[in-house]
């Protein structure tokens, strides 16, 4: 997450366009960058018809998100398809309405200090979750491709995923979602790994 924020600073700075208001900057580029990373993930096959939904941190001091307008084809993403949202998911700059889980994105950005949130409904994600429910998140460790994330040196990383109970209550769900980061800092180091 750290990563994708830092290549996003560097991009804006240099694309800044100085006719236009430091923000605005930032929240076209984002939208920008998402559209992008968006019709990529459809072209994977995991966000098929309009499913699923992206955001980005535009700023922290007051808390401002990039985030996907509901229901678009993610196949034909455009960056005038993205709307601006302050911390109480009210639209600040853009037409249309955010997704019913706008909340859980900000949740996800303040429980975490997430730059970005990039939500799927890939097949494999949705097996996943299935099988491993009961016991309350699924652990990756001994893969190589750990090493991606930031701060990881080796493949006996231990990264435990949360999963939880889906629910239609957003409010509900958002305060699970942050309990649940509180709760378990995401990453658990693997004693074996010492
Ligand atoms: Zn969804």
């Amino acid at each position: 997450m750290k990563k994708t924020k830092r290549s996003v600073n560097r991009r804006n700075s240099l694309k800044a366009n100085p006719r236009k208001s430091p923000s605005g900057t930032r929240f076209a580029e984002v939208a920008a960058r998402l559209a992008e990373i968006g019709r990529g993930f459809h072209a994977r096959g995991w966000v098929l018809g309009t499913s699923g939904n992206f955001s980005a941190v535009i700023s922290r001091e007051p808390l401002r998100l990039a985030i996907t307008s509901t229901g678009l084809d993610k196949g034909s993403l455009a960056p005038e398809q993205f709307l601006e949202m302050d911390g109480a998911a009210n639209v600040v700059r853009g037409e249309g309405r955010p997704s019913a889980e706008a909340l859980l994105h900000l949740a996800i950005a303040r429980g975490v200090d997430a730059g970005a949130v990039l939500h799927t409904h890939s097949v494999w994600s949705t097996l996943l979750s299935g099988s491993h429910a009961s016991q309350g998140g699924i652990a990756l460790e001994g893969y190589e491709m750990l090493k991606g994330l930031e701060g990881v040196r080796t493949h006996k990383h231990r990264e435990w995923l949360p999963i939880l109970e889906n629910s239609q209550d957003m409010i509900e769900l958002g305060e699970r979602v942050s309990k649940t980061l509180r709760e378990s800092p995401g990453r658990v180091r693997d004693t074996r790994a010492a």
